[in-house]
């Protein structure tokens, strides 16, 4: 578990919570990328490990691509991103982007069609892009 600043500490206090009480859990708080990037690369060698990510958004994006690079299944990787400056919503519906700072599971308006947009995992490889789908409608996934 890798905590980037003070803005991911009640994401990692939650994750802590919801982790089988017998797991081995190491909490790190990173001073900048550049230690969070060497942290995860000490770990990638540990059975049945699992990486959670808490910080800015840019920057846990940036380190979720260097754990994939170093051998990290996707599914082993949970990030939380802190709403320190926008990123770009784009609608599931209408296909507009609109700059936002909610936070993913969050909620905000699409500037296309006015649909609440409860963002959801990010597109492409862009570290800034949310995928939002709208947030009155179920969805899978
Ligand atoms: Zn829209």
């Amino acid at each position: 578990m890798v905590q980037l600043d003070s803005s991911g500490a009640s994401d990692c206090e939650r994750w802590l919570g919801e982790l089988p009480s017998n797991a081995l859990v190491e909490w790190v708080r990173a001073r900048d990328v550049a230690e969070a990037e060497r942290l995860v690369e000490e770990t990638v060698g540990a059975v049945e490990r699992r990486l959670l990510l808490a910080g800015p958004t840019e920057a846990v994006h940036g380190i979720r691509d260097r754990a994939l690079a170093v051998g990290f299944a996707a599914d082993d990787i949970t990030i939380a991103a802190s709403g320190t400056g926008l990123h770009v919503v784009h609608c599931a519906h209408c296909s507009a982007d609109t700059e936002s700072n909610a936070r993913l599971g969050e909620i905000s308006p699409c500037g296309g069609c006015g649909r609440r947009l409860v963002h959801r995992v990010h597109v492409s490889r862009r570290p800034d892009r949310f995928l939002g789908y709208d947030a009155d409608v179920p969805h899978p996934g």
